[in-house]
């Protein structure tokens, strides 16, 4: 179970606790270690970061279009 502040970004995975899923994108993400106290996050920020850009940049060019929409 992580208690680091990206799992509410992450599911953990029942099968297996070495990994997580992100809820963005349904990629599963490894912990390294199996046992929690040797676990890392660092790789699951890094896809934070990552993923996090790409939605928002999504989002972003969503808006754009949206607004150059109804301004024409
Ligand atoms: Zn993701």
């Amino acid at each position: 179970m992580l208690k680091n502040k990206v799992s509410m970004y992450f599911t953990n995975i029942e099968t297996d606790p070495s990994k997580v899923q992100c809820k963005e994108c349904n990629k599963l993400l490894s912990l390294g270690r199996y046992k929690p106290n040797l676990q890392t996050v660092s790789g699951l920020k890094g896809h934070l970061a990552s993923c996090y850009k790409e939605l928002h940049d999504m989002y972003l060019m969503r808006a754009i279009s949206k607004r150059y929409m109804t301004c024409t």
